[in-house]
């Protein structure tokens, strides 16, 4: 599978150059030209890595790399036209993996790229490393769960669940199936278990997001995980 690699970097002449070089070097690249555009083209993508510029509009690199930091372990590399210390040990404090001055030479950005998702480990594994429906985030690497970025602090059981209801966003799932998945083959009939930890769960995320229903009850079958707000904010 190829690696992909999300570029931040709002002079459109600039992030088109570092995409070419990106790509010959075989990754797959997507761009954002600001904060915004970043961090939903990061839930959508779950890129490997992340090159980005500090000097953006609106939500600098700063304010990207701490809103990733809050939930992803992804290889970030920095790219800034300042090249002053302070602002290579602020950056590496917040987290970022490497640092690159402008202006940059284009082999040494891919030879930074390739260490950095060498340290990083494993090349991007068929599971992604977090999941999003609507409101909801579940961190795969940090087992961490936010609704409306707050973070959820649940048991591993209901981390579980609440992953695999993400996992099939939006479709039924019967008793069986969540059972067999979340707690193994020897509970499948266990349907008091999981309505008790649904209970919990649901209560979790009601004390984070008062009166939203994410998980929806099919009476005798089993659950769904519904968007609540998203639905109300597309009419
Ligand atoms: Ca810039």
């Amino acid at each position: 599978m190829t690696e992909r690699v999300l570029i931040v970097e709002d002079e459109p002449e600039f992030a088109g150059l570092m995409q070419l070089w990106v790509e010959r070097a075989g990754y797959e690249t997507a761009v954002a030209a600001n904060g915004t555009e970043a961090l939903r083209r990061f839930y959508e993508l779950h890129p490997d890595l992340v090159v980005l510029d500090v000097a953006l509009p609106g939500i600098d690199g700063w304010g990207i790399l701490e809103r990733l930091r809050e939930f992803s372990r992804v290889p970030i590399l920095l790219v800034t036209a300042r090249s002053g210390e302070a602002d290579k040990v602020r950056g590496l404090k917040l987290g970022a993996d490497d640092y690159i001055t402008k202006p940059l030479s284009f082999p040494e950005l891919i030879a930074r790229i390739e260490s950095a998702l060498r340290r990083a480990g494993t090349p991007s594994a068929e599971r992604p490393r977090a999941l999003r429906h609507g409101e909801i985030l579940v961190d795969l690497d940090d087992h961490r769960a936010y609704v409306k970025d707050t973070e959820v602090r649940l048991t591993p059981t209901e981390f579980r669940l609440l992953a695999f209801l993400l996992e099939h966003a939006g479709q039924l799932v019967k008793h069986g199936q969540v059972l067999g998945a979340v707690w193994g083959a020897g509970y499948t009939a266990d349907v008091h278990l999981l309505r008790m930890t649904i209970r919990n769960l649901r209560l979790k995320l009601d004390s984070v997001a008062p009166g939203e229903s994410y998980v929806a009850t099919e009476y005798g079958l089993g659950y769904r995980l519904v968007a609540p707000s998203q639905t109300r904010a597309s009419g």
